[in-house]
């Protein structure tokens, strides 16, 4: 029978009996080596080797393979890749369909790290990096080359969260040049709330570091691939010696069981503290996807079904080194620290000329500093009790 509500889906999502033995969570398989009972057994392992069957650890074992299904079917996909982190899922699903002398697409609100490997490593390889402004929309093909191979779209921007208008993008390269291969970071949405390959989008690739992982204690990527990329991705990856051990992909299948319920809360503690910081005197304002002071705020009621904890919001006053001190380093329940997706409460600051250097031609508008938030699951009021004694240090 086809599942389709999502919390049904993960619960029973990747849970063949060939894959828990009878228990209910799949078995942590941990073997470089599988054994073959003869030869015809070896040849014909060799040839299913890409079909989810035991053929050699680096190529997955029955703990792979669950966390495999079970991701199909949260993103909708028909191949999955697993990778070591979610940097690594990026890099190599790019990798994985480009050639020296080709052209590509990034948006100017990716992760940083993203928009470093563009900028250094492809740089190397000579492929060259257009960057594109979020709100480009179908202004998109205008950018396209003859080379260009690959697109790749991040909504909500990293740190700033511009939604992009993905199916006005997605027709306006298609249109142009259907070859071109579109991916997507669907991290912020954990899959949850966005379905990038029910919109076209050839590859979603998550941070399952974040929410699937959701207790900060261990890093994996995701690549979920429609069936044209599919073949060109798992063998292009494995070429590149991208695999996971058992115990983590044992994690993110565990994690799987409960995103929903973690994303309901942490989207339901995040729209508080949004809206509490919306009405608060020393905000200039909210960049919460979900509120409409967001850029992009229509794209996301649009195409999105829910938001996560993680947002940010920009003071009025740009705060100097001693009020930036007092401000971030005296929280009780915020700690500062890269990441989020975790059960605690996140903050980081930045001014705009740090911002600035990782927007390369978008113009940013605002002066004061931005502080990005991931509300975690604490209760909120005393979330709202530690903001609230931060902007009285910075009066
Ligand atoms: C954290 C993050 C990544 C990188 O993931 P790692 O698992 O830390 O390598 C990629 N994209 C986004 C949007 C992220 O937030």
């Amino acid at each position: 029978m086809m599942e389709k509500n999502i919390e049904t889906i993960l619960v029973k999502a990747g849970r063949k009996k060939k894959y828990t033995q009878g228990a209910i969570n799949p078995i942590v398989q941990r073997t470089s080596s599988i054994i073959f009972d003869s030869i015809h057994h070896k040849n014909q392992a060799s040839k299913n080797n890409n079909n989810y069957e035991l053929f050699y650890g680096r190529k997955g074992t029955l703990t792979h393979f669950s966390l495999q299904k079970a991701m199909l079917k949260l993103e909708n996909g028909f191949g999955c890749a697993l990778y070591p982190c979610g940097t690594a899922a990026i890099t190599h699903s790019i990798l994985s369909f480009i050639s020296a002398g080709d052209h590509i697409l990034i948006t100017n609100s990716a992760y940083e790290p993203t928009q470093n490997f563009c900028q250094y490593l492809l740089h190397k390889m000579n492929v060259t990096t257009t960057w594109f402004n979020p709100l480009i929309g179908d202004k998109i093909n205008t950018l396209i080359q003859n080379n260009t191979r690959l697109i790749l779209l991040e909504s909500p921007g990293s740190i700033t969260m511009e939604i992009e208008d993905i199916p006005t993008i997605i027709n306006s390269i298609r249109y142009k040049n259907p070859n071109i291969i579109i991916l997507l970071d669907n991290t912020w949405s954990a899959g949850v709330f966005l379905k990038p390959l029910d919109m076209g989008i050839d590859i979603s690739i998550q941070s399952g570091t974040k929410y699937i992982i959701g207790h900060s204690d261990a890093m994996i990527g995701t690549a979920v691939a429609n069936q044209r990329c599919w073949t060109q991705l798992r063998e292009h990856s494995y070429l590149m010696g991208q695999t996971i051990d058992p115990d983590t992909a044992y994690l993110a299948t565990r994690g799987l069981r409960t995103l929903y319920t973690r994303l309901k809360q942490h989207e339901k503690n995040g729209l508080m503290v949004a809206r509490w910081l919306s009405s608060h005197p020393q905000v200039a304002r909210v960049n919460h996807p979900a509120l409409p002071s967001c850029t992009g705020h229509e794209y996301f009621t649009r195409d999105f079904t829910g938001s996560c904890g993680l947002f940010s919001f920009i003071l009025k006053k740009r705060l100097n080194n001693q009020q930036l001190d007092n401000y971030i380093n005296n929280f009780q329940h915020f700690q500062i620290a890269y990441s989020w997706g975790g059960f605690e409460s996140l903050i980081l600051a930045y001014q705009v000329e740090e911002l600035q250097k990782i927007r390369k031609n978008i113009k940013l508008d605002f002066t004061g500093t931005l502080i990005r938030l991931h509300i975690g699951l604490e209760n909120v009021d005393d979330l709202i009790y530690d903001l609230d004694n931060a902007f009285k240090r910075i009066l």
